[in-house]
């Protein structure tokens, strides 16, 4: 059986919050009124979530639940739950209820207005009681996010959106081993449309994403969308080039006059500006040089190390073994 609608949730460390979710994507995918299933993605978890999911599947027939055999991340958690989604439509939404599972109505019904929509995805409005800081970084984030991407990437939207099948299926066909959602969802076109809502407070537990892993996904999400970081070293290379031949002219002016020449301190000034410059750029080159090595893996973006068997899903593997 085919479901109207997949709840893709990832799952990383949430046995605090994740029977409360579980409890409201249920009623929630109830009151729609139409077929749905929530696919809960267990992303390498140190505590009892698998065990929580797997308990929620035996106890509901909507309910199933992917383990990869580690912690692979946010961004590859999802694309394993888009793997298994067998929807019409799929709703990525955090197990934290930060996103609210009521709003699938809406979205859905959003989806099929005027000739249909592909993405409709999730705006934030407001971001209650999150520390400032984060409002703050996120906010210069996505906006320089914007100045540097080729494409542009809608601002202040996370990864809570429903999406069509041919959209699902178009990320799954991607080659490409690094995936930053956000950019992708915008990369392969179709009908896209925001969707305000106001992004609620986590209900339990603690936030997964350390600023190192926040810095970890900026850096993803430039590098992966655009090449202007590149083309910024040689623009800064030809202005390096520029003034230093005009302090090459100057420093034989003063020469020819019997001046004597320049100082230590400007003289330290200079080598400590270039040594920088060249660093700064070395380190560009070597994380697009990074992403070329890792796409030539081919590496898969994650592995699955059991599944929970529903009933229909049972019945499946029985046959074919
Ligand atoms: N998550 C995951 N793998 C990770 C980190 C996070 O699957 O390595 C999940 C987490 O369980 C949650 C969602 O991704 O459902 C968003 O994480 P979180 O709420 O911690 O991030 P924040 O909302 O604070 O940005
Ligand atoms: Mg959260």
């Amino acid at each position: 059986m085919i479901p109207l609608l997949s709840f893709v949730v990832p799952c990383f460390n949430e046995e605090d919050v994740l029977r409360h979710s579980v409890d409201r994507l249920l009623a929630a995918g109830r009151a729609l009124g139409e077929t749905f299933e929530v696919v809960l993605v267990d992303d390498g978890s140190r505590d009892r979530t698998w065990a929580i999911i797997d308990e929620s599947a035996r106890g509901h027939a909507e309910v199933r639940g992917v383990r990869l055999s580690r912690n692979f991340g946010h961004q590859p958690a999802i694309m394993a739950g888009l793997e298994a989604a067998r929807g019409v439509y799929v709703l990525v939404i955090d197990a934290d209820l930060q996103d609210p599972p009521e709003l699938a109505g809406p979205m859905l019904a959003e989806a099929r207005t005027d000739g249909g929509w592909d993405v409709v995805f999730g705006q934030r409005r407001s971001r209650a009681e999150e520390t400032w800081l984060k409002r703050a970084t996120a906010r210069v984030f996505y906006r320089m996010l914007n100045a540097l991407a080729d494409r542009p990437i809608p601002v202040d939207t996370g990864d809570f959106r429903l999406m069509s099948r041919r959209v699902v299926e178009a990320l799954i066909a991607l080659p490409e081993r690094g995936r930053y959602l956000r950019g992708l969802v915008g990369w392969v076109g179709f009908r896209q449309k925001a969707f305000p809502y106001d992004r609620a407070p986590r209900a339990a537990g603690q936030t997964k994403y350390s600023w190192g892993r926040m810095l970890a996904l900026a850096v993803e999400a430039v590098t992966s969308f655009s090449l202007r970081p590149l083309r910024l070293a040689i623009w800064l290379g030809g202005l390096q080039l520029g003034v230093s031949a005009l302090v090459l002219a100057w420093a034989l002016f003063s020469w020819a006059r019997g001046h004597v020449v320049a100082g230590w301190t400007s003289m330290i000034c200079v080598m400590l500006f270039i040594g920088g410059m060249q660093t700064l750029i070395l380190g560009i080159l070597g994380e697009y040089l990074g992403k070329l090595f890792i796409e030539a893996k081919r590496r898969p973006i994650f592995i699955v190390q059991e599944t929970t068997a529903s009933a229909g899903d049972a019945g499946v593997r029985a046959a074919n073994t």
